[in-house]
């Protein structure tokens, strides 16, 4: 599809932050059991002066619609397995993959390939559901978005996945928990800190 180039900026690879979300590992936890996915093309609105985060639009290649990115915000961000669905012609918009997403794809495949029409189905008519719920909602801002919160949220969701199978099982000493911590709390505020300096910027930072 043609895009005005002098309206948007285009972020397709190799833009660093798509191949960040390629290369890192960790982010194939993000994909494969919080079903978190990235559009291979996301459009930034270059004349307006609001926060990153109001300015990302995804394009359907279907129907060459131009949606806000924020229908993926919040509830929404999570579960999209198979890509993102386009609100208007309900195909699928492609998203990227993680290098070590596509490794742990193929390696189970024998188990999940079996059910992947039926469970592909099941999982689209689900997201037409809520997206027809979101766009009348409004959508969140960038203002309204409590960064520490969010980092915070991470440092606990992590510190349970990370911590608590061993100290459920005995194994963690008192070190280890405060090491743990420690460990995450400073991850999640510098996550929440990033999130803050990217989404939150505003034109004038950015170019
Ligand atoms: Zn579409």
């Amino acid at each position: 599809m043609d895009v005005d180039k002098n309206k948007y900026k285009v972020w397709k690879l190799p833009n660093w932050l798509l191949v960040h979300w390629i290369i890192n590992p960790g982010l194939a936890f993000n994909e494969l059991v919080l079903g978190q996915r990235i559009p291979k093309v996301s459009l930034i609105d270059k004349q307006s002066d609001a926060p990153l985060m109001e300015r990302q639009y995804v394009p359907c290649p279907h129907c060459n619609t131009i949606h806000n990115g924020l229908l993926w915000s919040k509830k929404n961000a999570f579960g999209n397995w198979f890509g993102y669905v386009c609100p208007s012609c309900h195909n699928i918009i492609p998203c990227l993959w993680n290098i070590t997403s596509i490794l742990l794809l193929t390696i189970t495949f024998p188990i999940w390939g079996w059910f992947k029409t039926s469970l592909k189905n099941k999982w689209l008519r689900n997201r037409i559901e809520r997206l027809q719920d979101v766009s009348g909602n409004e959508l969140p801002t960038a203002q309204k978005t409590s960064w520490l919160k969010m980092g915070l949220l991470y440092a606990a969701f992590m510190f349970c996945v990370m911590a608590l199978p061993d100290i459920i099982r005995g194994k963690a000493t008192y070190t280890d928990i405060g090491i743990q911590v420690i460990i995450w709390l400073v991850a999640g505020l510098l996550f929440g800190g990033l999130m803050q300096l990217i989404l939150g910027q505003s034109k004038s930072k950015n170019e």
